[in-house]
């Protein structure tokens, strides 16, 4: 669901996600963009479009995802993470040449069954190495094999598993034992002659743990430049990332706040000298959470204007005694960013999901419903 009636804009720029691509390139050749949830709030097909002839394979999470992106004219491969879910998911596997993650019994036996009349089926398998969410164990890889060795109309082309802790590098031990759990499953399948991608590392697995680069990437968030790293140091190519989306929400009125006068609903903040405030078209109706209350910033001009009392559903109020202090105006129709902005007022992904008290994921997708326009 996109929200069309605000004032908010969110800007994509659509180099950095080449660049950050490319980036990963240095690690590996094949790396698939994954762009599920619009991807990540930055819009799926086009997302996908400006991506067209850096990646073969691009994920996505259902199956009707793949389905739309299809649909958007995208002709590469498509990988559908989470499996079939309903008759309609089925169909467009055959339809919409989807490739999707297989994790159940259940799942291969309805595929079995469709393809005796729709024919044969690349499919992926996707084996729970740790998460403990989705996917057959590895222990059950043997039975798997049998499955399909009386099965030939599905071709098993990919292996997948998810990491759970590659984020956090001082529980690498976990990850190892992921990784090998993976192999056991991947090697269970090769054994059996079939000839599948092993696809295991997301961002943070992919710069941090060499050994689960495999066959190929899967690039969520560091695709859009955020820190998969959330509250630690930035590990291997961090640095290297530029983030693709800024937001931005007009100035609507300047004025005067006297020392001792709160401002909006409960008068959270009472103002401890006398100030000078703008009211700024954003709020939780735009997913601009009303956890920033009193402590998120915004960027105006290059300047930082911290959030004064409560956000509220269309607005909030900004400090701007300092900047105004300074000689620089702040009049309504100027643009206050919450993510990005000029100089050295820049907010960066991690800092916003600091202040609201998430990560940088939760802060793309939902910013990522208003109103997207592309550089
Ligand atoms: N693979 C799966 C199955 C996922 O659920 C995700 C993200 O949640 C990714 C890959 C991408 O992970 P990241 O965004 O951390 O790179």
């Amino acid at each position: 669901m996109t929200i069309e009636y605000n004032k908010l804009k969110v800007r994509v720029n659509l180099d950095n996600l080449r660049h950050n691509l490319r980036v990963f390139k240095k690690l590996h050749d094949n790396v698939i963009p994954v762009i599920k949830s619009d991807a990540y709030g930055h819009g799926l097909a086009e997302v996908a479009r400006a991506l067209k002839g850096e990646a073969e394979t691009f994920a996505v999470g259902f199956v009707n995802e793949a389905s739309l992106l299809r649909r958007s004219g995208c002709e590469a491969r498509i990988f559908a993470l989470l499996g079939p879910q309903d008759e309609a998911d089925y169909a467009a596997l055959w339809d919409d040449r989807v490739l999707t993650a297989f994790g159940q019994m259940g799942q291969l036996e309805e595929a079995a069954r469709l393809a005796q009349d729709r024919g044969p089926l690349d499919i992926g398998l996707k084996f729970d190495t740790g998460m403990r969410r989705l996917g057959f164990l590895p222990e059950e890889a043997d039975e798997v094999v049998a499955f399909l060795k009386a099965n030939p109309a599905l071709n098993p082309v990919m292996v997948t598993s998810h990491l759970a802790l590659a984020d956090e590098p001082a529980r690498k031990e976990a990850v190892d034992r992921q990784a090998s759990r993976f192999s056991r499953a991947v090697d269970t399948l090769r054994g059996a002659g079939f000839d599948v991608e092993a696809n295991l590392a997301n961002s943070a697995g992919s710069m941090g743990h060499e050994a689960c680069r495999h066959d190929s990437l899967r690039l969520g968030i560091s695709l859009y430049g955020g820190n998969p790293y959330y509250g630690t140091e930035w590990a291997g190519l961090g640095e290297d990332l530029k983030p693709a989306m800024e937001v931005s929400a007009p100035v609507m009125q300047v004025h005067a706040l006297k020392k001792g006068e709160g401002i909006s609903y409960g008068w959270t903040h009472v103002a401890e000298r006398d100030s000078m405030v703008a009211v700024i078209g954003v709020g939780y109706a735009d997913n601009y959470s009303r956890g920033l209350s009193n402590t998120g910033q915004v960027n105006i001009a290059g300047r930082r204007a911290p959030i004064l009392g409560r956000v509220c559903m269309q607005m909030c109020a900004v400090d701007v005694t300092d900047i105004l202090g300074e000689g620089t105006p702040v009049v309504p129709g100027d643009r206050a960013w919450l993510l990005g902005g000029p100089g050295e007022g820049y907010i960066s992904p991690d800092e916003l999901a600091g202040w609201w008290g998430t990560i940088t994921y939760e802060v793309f997708c939902l910013l990522g419903m208003n109103p997207r326009e592309y550089l």
